[in-house]
């Protein structure tokens, strides 16, 4: 197969707007189209659970450009109009979208994101039962978050992730009473330490929200066009009138499939982003990379992160380029739940020592988690300078010593060393 020079990325998110970006900034003259399955330009998606929920952004605050930006730049956008076939050989290939139109291509990245998990119980098909992915399903559930609190009923978010918990606190903000229930023995289980979970916990049961934790929702229960409640394992009934499920994402990879892309939990890239068949790029969410983490345990990540979006893009566009430079940016995460914001940097994973910055009680610390006497992540609750320093550290291969860590009238910053 062979085709006129073009790269395709499909996917418009954070990681299909900063591949194109990053190509142009390196001086790529190629034809470059960029397809969205989304009837928007690319956004800011985080948002969507945070100040777009709340109501205190509006699309226009969001959008990262307009659509005149992208003509500007010499990059084709094709908006609302997804990519559903898609093959190639090593020379290119040509994707067709929804609405029958073909795009032929020489290089190909692929930035498809994720896609929410469902929950596989009787009702779960309901009209409010909500999840929230896109920018219309925020507007769905900020409608919903209105009627909830107009008629003093309650939410259930089935799910204490993220999502799960921003949902709530903005939930709360607004008058809504809220139940969260949780599958585990602890809240954001899957990312962070027991420290910060126990933190979590109290934080949102302080602010009025029910949490129940080992719980599993069994059914939704309907009430005439609506939904009455939540059926929990012990049989007991919450009561409800709307549920936002918020149970984790996976990897969208169909198109990956149909290209025969190795996956495993993700589309599998090597360090500069290739795929298994060596020419295409995969980039952001839909991956799984090598663990990219200098002092990380070996094995594969799959980041869900928009800094991780961003960054692994660059790497994916040096890629296509020609020039392809390895992947090794230490991750980083941020998490506003009501005025709670929480920045996360490096991984918790396999961590042997834990020093305690700052009074938890106070809603101000920072947890610095330590493997084998070396400083690995660092969990910083409204302890923005501690984040940074953190942060600056781990990009540079730095460390604290943990007996000097915990005295909080010492800058972190001044505290970096060498291993
Ligand atoms: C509500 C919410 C809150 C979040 N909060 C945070 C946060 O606080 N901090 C943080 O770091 N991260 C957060 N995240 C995660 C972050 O948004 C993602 O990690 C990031 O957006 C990943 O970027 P991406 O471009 O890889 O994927 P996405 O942003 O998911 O973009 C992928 C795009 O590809 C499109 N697409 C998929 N298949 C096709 C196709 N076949 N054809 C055309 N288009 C296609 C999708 O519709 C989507 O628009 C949040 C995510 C959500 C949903």
């Amino acid at each position: 197969m062979s085709a006129q020079r073009a790269t395709l990325v499909v996917g418009a998110g954070q990681a299909g707007l900063e591949t194109v970006t990053a190509l142009r900034d390196l001086g790529d003259t190629e034809r470059l189209v960029l397809v969205g399955e989304e009837p928007v330009p690319p956004y800011d998606r985080p948002t969507l659970s945070k100040g777009y929920l709340a109501g205190s952004q509006r699309v226009s605050d969001i959008v990262f450009h307009p659509e005149p930006w992208f003509a500007q730049r010499d990059i084709e956008l094709v908006l609302g109009d997804p990519v559903t076939v898609i093959e190639r050989d090593i020379a290119g290939g040509r994707a067709t979208t929804a609405s029958g139109r073909v795009l032929e291509f020489t290089r190909l990245a692929l930035a498809t994101g994720s896609v929410n998990r469902r929950l596989e119980v009787p009702g779960a098909d309901l009209e409010t039962v909500l999840d929230l992915r896109a920018l219309a399903d925020a507007d769905r559930l900020a409608a919903a978050l209105d009627r909830l609190a107009r008629d003093s009923a309650r939410l259930v978010v089935i799910g204490g992730g993220f999502i799960g918990l921003e949902v709530a606190a903005d939930a709360r903000a607004k008058g809504v009473e809220v139940t969260v229930v949780e599958a585990t023995d602890r809240l954001l289980g899957r990312v962070v330490s027991p420290e910060l979970s126990d933190f979590y916990l109290g934080a949102h049961r302080r602010r009025g929200s029910e949490v129940l934790l080992g719980s599993t929702a069994t059914r939704i229960v309907p009430d005439g066009d609506g939904i009455g409640g939540v059926e929990l394992g012990d049989g007991r009934v919450v009561e409800a009138a709307a549920v936002l499920v918020a149970v984790g994402a996976s990897a969208r990879t169909e198109l990956a499939e149909q290209l025969g892309l190795d996956i495993a939990g993700g589309i599998v890239v090597d360090e500069h982003a290739r795929a298994s068949d060596g020419v295409t790029v995969a980039v952001g969410d839909c991956t799984s990379l090598p663990n990219p983490y200098t002092r990380g345990a070996p094995g594969r990540l799959r980041l869900e992160s928009a800094q991780h979006a961003s960054d692994h893009a660059r790497t994916a566009a040096s890629t296509l380029a020609g020039t392809p430079a390895a992947y090794t940016s230490v991750p980083w995460f941020w998490s506003d739940q009501g005025e709670l914001r929480l920045q996360i940097s490096g991984l918790y994973a396999d961590i042997d020592r834990t020093v305690v910055r700052g009074d938890p009680a106070t809603e101000q610390f920072t947890l610095l988690h330590y493997r084998a006497g070396l400083l690995v992540a660092a969990e910083c609750v409204g302890t923005r300078q501690d984040h940074i320093a953190v942060k600056r550290g781990l990009d540079k291969g730095m460390t604290i010593d943990p007996d000097a860590a915990a005295d909080a009238s010492v800058p972190l910053k001044r505290l970096l060393t060498p291993p």
